[in-house]
């Protein structure tokens, strides 16, 4: 896509830092990075968001995240490393195109989600499970 940023990434139209890439992923340093060591996997393929992954590409996307989290973690020695993936404006998605933050994390590092668990009871929980299984 001509007006995407990490297809320019991926076709080395605008200067990156690469930690890894293979034929259907490219892991990157993200330039605003939380903390030192944080990488940004990206499919090489344009695709929007999750939703519009083949399952190789699925796939290769979360073998690259693993490869490269395991990679931080010795490299850096960090307190912990999430992993962050966003579909959507409402999701907090700023760059609709596939990619996953891998990012080590120390305590009071600054980087916070907000996961307000409202424990809706089981029923609740049945009839969700049964729309998302009837949409598989
Ligand atoms: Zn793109």
């Amino acid at each position: 896509m001509t007006d995407c940023v990490f297809c320019k990434i991926v076709a080395r139209q605008i200067p990156s830092t690469v930690v890894f890439e293979d034929e259907s992923t490219l892991a990157f340093m993200d330039t605003g990075s939380v903390n030192p060591g944080h990488v940004l996997v990206a499919c090489k393929a344009h695709v929007d968001n999750v939703f519009g992954l083949d399952e190789r590409q699925a796939a290769a996307m979360f073998q690259t995240v693993a490869r490269v989290a395991r990679a931080i973690n010795r490299a850096f020695s960090p307190q912990g490393v999430s992993i962050y993936q966003a579909n959507g404006v409402a999701a907090g998605q700023t760059v609709f195109h596939a990619h996953i933050h891998v990012v080590p994390r120390h305590e009071g590092d600054g980087m916070d989600l907000v996961w307000p668990a409202k424990h809706p009871p089981r029923a609740a929980l049945e009839q969700a499970a049964a729309r998302i299984r009837s949409a598989l």
